[in-house]
């Protein structure tokens, strides 16, 4: 049993003034892991301030100072790397395979930071006048628990790159993630109050970001709903929002595409994260005088995917993060049933075996209609969704008929065609006949799967005012 009961305010570790605890439960095997105190409004403004302080000072620093903070964060986390693996496993339920792609992700957002700094120019010319691309301010960063430590090194490394100064609020339930983190982070010997970290809840904490009018930005990765409440009261100060919220992302299976290439993608960018992953492939969208041969080998690849305990390298599906979540996925299974889709593979209750954790089967929808809300709503966990089309164009419009865009996914075994169908899907990404992630290229969301990008050119100047000097 383990208790969090630090903060990092100023460069220190601080007992929080908040007394409240939150438990910490292990996904696997719903047995209590430890506790974490929560940060209260005083933690947060204390930590606003020292940023506020830092900023003075960090906002003038060069692009070679700036280059050599990252190298020194990116070089903390390189050392405990199995660590990482482990408190993500056992903590979040990650499995072994994520776990260690989320490592990865975190040494990357570092290293793309550092070459975007290489080429970037923060003083360009535009028309007759000198334009300063000067940093925002103190960056508020509020993190979901699907994959905490990779969403604070891809915010706080840009946040550096910028010259900005931050406060970051991870999830609670990500409390033992954070702490490592810190741990590294702290050795990497940055100027006090450069980054700030408060554990606490999101009304409480976050709530005192998105309020608080020395908080100049807030990059927030979360759901749409939480998105929505920052957006609003963020506007009262001018904030600038970096919002990336979630999804629910077409798969277009076209006709020519290879199904024995092109089903098994589909599973792994439907189930990936165990299925808890803003960008999951969640709508299969298949020819419909293809589906018998869809269905056969839909079914053949999940009865083959292993579920069980994230420790174990070839687990492809973890535990959902908490009991809250397992529940919720539940609610839908039963919903999709109830409104008249048939289950192909999965269904309600536990694996036989793992009924200790908050496992869920694996589950595939068949005769789902675009208008069902398993098809509209996100349901963040491994449920998949077969919906038939006619012709290419009624592929594009069911894939378009959603109130996100945050990703799509495209197979054939035509690429020209494959790119002009992508090209006619509203999402930030689409991902043809491939699932990778370009920290260099921006990401984010069309419609409500968010405002604005993270990552790349565009990614760094969200965390930039641009500044125009007329001279005489
Ligand atoms: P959430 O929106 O419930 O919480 C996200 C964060 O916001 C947490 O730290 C939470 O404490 C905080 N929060 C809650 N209420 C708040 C308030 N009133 N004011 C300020 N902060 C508040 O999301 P979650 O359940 O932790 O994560 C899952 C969601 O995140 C899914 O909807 C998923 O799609 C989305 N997501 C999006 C991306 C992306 O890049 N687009 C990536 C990962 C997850």
């Amino acid at each position: 049993m383990r208790t969090i009961d630090k903060i990092y305010i100023n460069g220190e570790f601080v007992t929080p003034k908040g007394k409240d605890r939150f438990d910490l439960i292990s996904p696997t095997t719903n047995k209590k892991l430890g506790e974490v105190v929560l940060g209260n409004n005083e933690d947060t403004l204390a930590a606003i301030d020292a940023a506020k302080k830092a900023f003075k000072t960090f906002s003038k620093t060069n692009t070679a100072e700036r280059i050599t903070y990252l190298q020194n964060l990116q070089a903390s986390i390189e050392k405990r790397k199995q660590e990482f693996i482990d408190i993500t496993i056992e903590e979040y339920g990650g499995t072994f395979q994520f776990a260690t792609v989320s490592y990865q992700y975190m040494l990357n957002s570092f290293a793309s930071a550092i070459k975007l700094l290489n080429t970037y120019s923060f003083n360009k010319t535009m028309g007759e006048s000198e334009v300063q691309m000067a940093p925002v301010g103190v960056v508020g960063i509020i993190i979901p628990w699907n994959s905490s430590n990779g969403f604070i090194c891809g915010k706080l490394a840009t946040a550096i790159a910028a010259g900005c100064t931050a406060v970051i609020k991870p999830s609670e339930m990500s409390a033992q993630q954070t702490q490592l983190i810190l741990e590294c982070f702290h050795e990497a010997g940055l100027p006090k109050g450069v980054f700030n970290i408060v554990n606490g809840l999101g009304e409480v904490v976050g709530a005192e970001i998105s309020r608080n009018p020395d908080i100049a930005k807030i990059s927030f990765t979360g759901s749409t709903v939480v998105g929505k409440l920052i957006a609003k009261e963020s506007v009262n100060t001018m904030k600038r929002i970096t919002l990336e919220l979630g999804g629910k992302s077409p798969n277009i299976i076209l006709d020519d595409a290879d199904l024995s290439k092109a089903i098994p993608m589909a599973i792994a960018a439907a189930f990936m994260n165990n299925g808890q992953a803003c960008i999951a492939g969640t709508r299969l969208l298949v020819p419909e005088n293809k589906l018998e041969e869809v269905k056969k080998l839909v079914k053949a690849v999940v009865s083959k995917t292993i579920v069980g305990d994230p420790k174990n390298e070839t687990t492809a599906v973890g535990p959902m993060v908490s009991k809250k979540q397992y529940e919720r996925v539940q609610n839908y299974i039963q919903i999709g049933i109830d409104e008249g889709a048939e289950i192909l593979i999965g269904g309600l209750g536990k694996p036989e075996g793992l009924e200790s954790g908050n496992f869920v089967k694996p589950t595939v929808f068949i005769h789902v209609n675009n208008q069902m809300r398993i098809a509209r709503e996100e349901i963040f966990g491994p449920v998949l969704s077969i919906i038939t089309y006619k012709t290419e164009e009624e592929a594009i419009e069911i894939a378009n008929d959603t109130t996100y865009g945050l990703q799509a996914y495209v197979s054939s075994e035509n690429e020209d065609r494959a790119y002009s169908v992508a090209s006619q899907i509203n999402a930030g990404r689409v991902q043809v006949n491939i699932l990778s992630h370009d920290p260099m290229a921006p990401f984010g969301g069309f419609k409500q799967s968010g405002i604005g990008r993270e990552f790349g050119i565009l990614g760094l100047e969200a965390y930039l005012e641009p500044k125009t000097l007329i001279r005489k």
